[in-house]
């Protein structure tokens, strides 16, 4: 996909108030494109790079000022990966107003800091990242019980920790909530 530094294209307008794509209430930007193509998908609307609309970025900007009650922004899609450059300057500006981020990415993290030895605006976008959520769906590894992601393979990275450390950190914090659901999901059983 052609990198536009000025415009981001957007698969649908900003959605405020999400409990599934993270912690606590949060803004999702639904980027348009992806390349994945993962069987099971549930957006495969996102996957052509000339749907959806090209938003100039500083009016998603506006928009995050605009924001109340929110524990961050969620960036989805499409795969935001495809637009590192809109994406990181949003995350960017995001995080400075005390929001917290995650990815969703069909990318591996590995696959990631690889990417960024032949353009290292992707590590950019990952310094900005509190959490990615990594990897394709893979739909015979889809798993309900789950929080916050589809497919067992996909990972919780806590990606500040994971590029101060050099090793993969996963957020335990979370596993420890699966369980919890689990456990509730199967009380009455
Ligand atoms: S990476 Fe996400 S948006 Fe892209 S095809 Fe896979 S599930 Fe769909």
């Amino acid at each position: 996909m052609e990198q536009n530094k000025e415009y981001i294209r957007l698969a649908a307008d900003l959605q405020s108030d999400s409990i599934v794509d993270g912690p606590g209430l949060r803004t999702v930007i639904w980027t348009q494109g992806c390349n994945h193509h993962c069987k099971g998908c549930q957006n495969p609307q996102t996957w052509s790079f000339k749907g959806g609309g090209l938003v100039p970025i500083k009016e998603v900007l506006k928009e995050i000022d605009k924001l109340e009650y929110q524990s961050g922004v969620t960036f989805s899609g499409g795969d935001p990966m495809y637009q590192p450059y809109a994406c990181e300057k949003i995350a960017k500006y995001a995080k400075k107003k005390g929001l917290n981020i995650w990815v969703y990415t069909g990318f591996t993290y590995e696959e990631l800091i690889d990417m960024s030895k032949s353009d290292s605006i992707y590590l950019e976008f990952l310094k900005n990242i509190d959490v990615l959520v990594d990897g394709k769906f893979i739909l015979e590894e889809r798993d309900l019980s789950l929080l916050f992601r589809g497919s067992r393979n996909q990972r919780l990275i806590d990606v500040q920790k994971t590029l101060e450390t050099g090793e993969i950190s996963l957020l335990n914090e979370y596993e420890y909530m699966e369980e919890k659901v689990f456990e509730r999901e199967h009380m009455y059983v």
